[in-house]
């Protein structure tokens, strides 16, 4: 089976969801797995890519892939795809990977799952998981033809460096004059401190317990301490406390920490299944019969407002030690 990831990049580094992705599809085992870079002055990037499985990682460096626009890498893309033969094109989440799997489907009249969070194969074929009713059951989803596209939600592998050296193949671009009519006129960052929560090995998330936006402050602290990033649930989100870029969840982000701090977050299932992947999971909340403890390696019952700030002061404490 020939299986072709896409590698987002940014800056100067590939995307932390692709290599987990590429490695995902490394461990399926009898797989032929290339990597795919496309963009300007990345051939450097690409490299790493080895590392995580690929075996080939083809490049395309053109100024006309400097900016994150779909079109030009569609071209690119459905060429590779058509000329090398690929049965499968697998995407980690983002903006723009999702524009690209879905404009690549199009193209290749192919179809696309999205949202999966788990790879397979069955009767050498590939399967997937798919959340669905709310992402309270999980069901195996599969493809009617060929090629297989598939989008997984972000945070659902984790990369593991058990590859070698990638070949890179350098594509030559070519792209229809339909897909250089768009241009990028500004690209703007929204300014955040600190860790991404995506990227984070530790996640503070604070929710409605807190009490009001301002609480925050103790949520904060504490990643500060710890060196982690801040999320939080879709209730204070849609109260205005906090930006929406922090909500962990169904309808946020998927996170998978190495320790994930709950505090003031009763654990309803939409949020659990942005969360449930984090290596051990700590609650914070003063209602016992909260759901958050059914799915805790460590539960504290108890107000986060006295709680909170003197974990924050043991672990500057200990850091200091
Ligand atoms: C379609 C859909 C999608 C959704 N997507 C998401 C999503 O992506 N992410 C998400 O998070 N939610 C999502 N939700 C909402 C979800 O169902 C919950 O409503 C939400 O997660 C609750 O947030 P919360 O835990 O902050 O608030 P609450 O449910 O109000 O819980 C607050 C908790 O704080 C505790 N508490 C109160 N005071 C204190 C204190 N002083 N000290 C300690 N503990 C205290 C309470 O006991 C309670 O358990 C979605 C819902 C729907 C229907």
């Amino acid at each position: 089976m020939k299986i072709l990831v896409f590698l987002e990049h940014h800056g100067n580094e590939l995307q932390k969801g692709s290599l987990g992705v590429l490695s995902k599809a490394a461990s399926l085992g009898d797989v032929d797995l290339a990597g795919v870079v496309l963009g300007s002055g990345v051939r450097e990037i690409a490299s790493p890519a080895g590392k995580f499985g690929a075996t080939r990682v083809y490049v395309c460096d053109d100024a006309a892939l400097e900016a994150p626009l779909p079109q030009p890498r569609v071209d690119v893309l459905a060429r590779v795809v058509r000329d090398e033969g690929f049965d499968a094109v697998l995407f980690a989440q983002s903006v723009l990977a999702a524009d690209i799997a879905s404009a690549l489907a199009a193209r290749l009249d192919a179809g696309l799952n999205w949202d999966l969070v788990d790879l397979g194969v069955q009767d050498g074929a590939l399967v997937a998981k798919r959340p669905a009713l709310a992402d309270t059951v999980y069901v195996d989803v599969g493809w009617t033809g060929e090629p297989r596209l598939a989008l997984f939600r972000s945070g659902a592998f984790d990369p593991a460096a058990t590859g070698g050296e990638a070949e890179l193949v350098d594509v030559v671009a070519g792209f229809e004059d339909f897909s250089l009519a768009a241009t990028m006129i500004e690209q703007a960052h929204e300014e955040s401190e600190g860790p991404s929560i995506e990227d984070s090995d530790v996640v503070v998330a604070g929710g409605r317990g807190l009490g009001a936006p301002e609480k925050f402050e103790l949520v904060e602290e504490l990643a500060k301490a710890l060196g982690g990033a801040v999320g939080s649930t879709r209730a204070v989100v849609d109260a205005g406390w906090y930006p929406y870029a922090t909500q962990v969840g169904q309808t946020g982000k998927t996170v998978a920490p190495k320790l994930y701090i709950a505090c003031g977050i009763s654990g309803a299932i939409q949020h659990k299944v942005g969360m449930q992947g984090s290596n051990v999971i700590v609650a914070i909340n003063k209602d016992p019969n909260a759901p958050i403890f059914e799915y805790s390696d460590l539960g504290v019952v108890g107000d986060v407002h006295a709680i909170v700030p003197k974990l924050t002061e043991l672990v500057r404490e200990r850091r200091r030690g």
